[in-house]
């Protein structure tokens, strides 16, 4: 009999510790029915997904929802498995023979591509890439932004382009009290450039910016927001039949900044619509970026889309950086859904063409794509516990061979040597605390896995 009388445990696997698998952890640790033990895995050293890795520095306040995090990953009944990555340390067999159930919170870790010419030239970025590196995920620790020109153009019209937009424009002193990575923030003070041009490719109503990333953009120390009055013109007298509350308060601050006289700071962020970039162009990097101008036409369905017609425009530019949206990637041994680029799913039980592959879920940007606030994640998961649940009270879960919790970790431990465990993550976050303490801002995040690994490894 094991030490530890853990044989008869209900044990689920969670693989990515982003709000989603925070979120679903936390969901499965309130179920008060049957006790249910978690083990969460996460790739990096370090928790909690695009909070800390995608968030904006400038954004401290919405990173603050890591304390919900930290309680459910306190919690008794869960342990925690940095740097342990899913098809690299295990794989789906192995979880399959050890817990009951699975459920990937792995998210959409790459860029959507544009498809154009001239899109893989220098100087043309993916704003995943920008995102991890000012954000300092390991993975992007070594990229090179090179920021010398005048004018960046940046594609897509969705918060993360603002993101990109913003930290491009913002001051030295405005970054220095954030925790943008030290490398990112020796780069971008160091920055000539003076505008930033957001391109969409309909028009205001429809762009997926939030009110409040919008408005901000008002308060910049060092640089104004303009709106093209030539593009919203173009659009004005077309309501959108789909148009929500935010999107018609996005219309009204829009036409406010198209406005506005400008002029008084030394660098710009203008907001351009109704166009789609159709080539990069540059001998090794970018130089300028050809548009067609869209026109909106109406779908079968009723909403709107961006037809082009014959007119362009070539706007030169120094940099190009990509933010059209994320794409999942498929995980060995686990069913993909190409079209969608997300986890095969129905309603959150991982499908194969058989059906539901029993004992495995999906939760977040994994399981719906890349679309919503962190909050969303919340309820998201919530439905997807629901479903374990249910194939839990039917029998349908996976009955792996019983293990002690101490001969699991032996066995997640000789596939992980370096795996990091909770009190491993909370030294490296009081290490970084007490860095930003010492310089006056919040956090110095570590970039590099060995970093990372030495603190959270170092003897207490
Ligand atoms: C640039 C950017 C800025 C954003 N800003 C905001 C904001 O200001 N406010 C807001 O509300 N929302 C914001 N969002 C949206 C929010 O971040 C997402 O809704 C949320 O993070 C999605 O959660 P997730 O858990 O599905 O994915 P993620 O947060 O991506 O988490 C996935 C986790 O899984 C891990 N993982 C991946 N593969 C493996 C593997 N094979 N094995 C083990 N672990 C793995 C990853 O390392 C990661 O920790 C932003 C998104 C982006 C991209």
């Amino acid at each position: 009999m094991s030490v530890d009388s853990g044989d008869a445990k209900i044990r689920v696997a969670v693989i990515g510790s982003g709000p989603a698998g925070s979120y679903a952890a936390g969901h499965l640790l309130r179920h008060s029915a049957t006790e249910l033990h978690v083990d969460l895995f996460e790739r990096l050293p370090t928790p909690w997904g695009l909070v800390r890795a995608g968030v904006a520095p400038d954004h401290p306040k919405i990173k603050s929802v890591t304390r919900v995090y930290e309680k459910t990953a306190e919690h008794a009944r869960l342990r925690y498995f940095g740097n342990v990555e899913f098809g690299r340390d295990l794989t789906v067999e192995d979880l399959r023979a050890h817990y009951n159930a699975i459920i990937y919170a792995v998210g959409t870790p790459i860029d959507r591509e544009l498809g154009i010419p001239g899109e893989t030239l220098e100087r043309s970025y993916a704003a995943t890439d920008f995102v991890g590196w000012y954000n300092a995920h390991p993975d992007f620790a070594e990229h090179e932004f090179d920021l010398r020109g005048e004018r960046a153009v940046v594609i897509g019209a969705g918060n993360v382009a603002l993101d990109v937009a913003r930290m491009l424009m913002l001051s030295e002193r405005e970054l220095a009290c954030t925790d943008v990575a030290d490398h990112a923030l020796a780069v971008l003070a160091r920055s000539n450039i003076r505008e930033v041009l957001v391109v969409g490719r309909r028009g205001p109503q429809q762009a997926a910016f939030t009110n409040p990333e919008l408005l901000e953009l008002a308060e910049l120390a060092e640089a104004e927001v303009a709106v093209s009055r030539e593009d919203i013109a173009l659009c004005d007298g077309i309501e959108d039949p789909g148009i929500d509350a935010i999107a018609r308060r996005n219309d009204k601050i829009m036409h406010d900044y198209a406005a506005l006289a400008g002029g008084e700071k030394a660098r710009r962020i203008e907001l351009r619509f109704l166009l789609s970039p159709i080539e990069i162009h540059g001998t090794n990097a970018v130089e300028a970026v050809t548009f067609a101008r869209n026109e909106l036409v109406a779908s079968d369905d009723g909403s709107l889309r961006a037809r082009a017609t014959a007119e362009r425009l070539t706007i030169p530019a120094h940099t190009v950086f990509r933010a059209i949206g994320y794409r999942g990637t498929p995980l060995p041994g686990v069913p993909f859904d190409e079209a969608r680029a997300v986890i095969a799913n129905a309603g959150g039980r991982v499908t194969d063409e058989q059906g539901a592959r029993h004992g495995e879920y999906v939760v977040g940007w994994a399981k719906r794509g890349p679309s919503g606030v962190i909050g969303t994640n919340k309820k998201d998961a919530a439905d997807t516990v629901e479903r374990l649940l249910e194939d839990l009270g039917g029998g349908r879960l996976l009955s792996p061979a019983p293990v002690s919790d101490a001969a699991l970790a032996t066995y997640i431990h000789d596939r992980a040597p370096h795996a990091v465990d909770y009190a491993g993550w909370v030294r490296i976050d009081r290490h970084e605390l007490a860095l930003g303490a010492a310089s006056g801002r919040p956090r110095v995040k570590l970039t590099t896995i060995a970093e990372l690994l030495a603190i959270a490894e170092r003897e207490q």
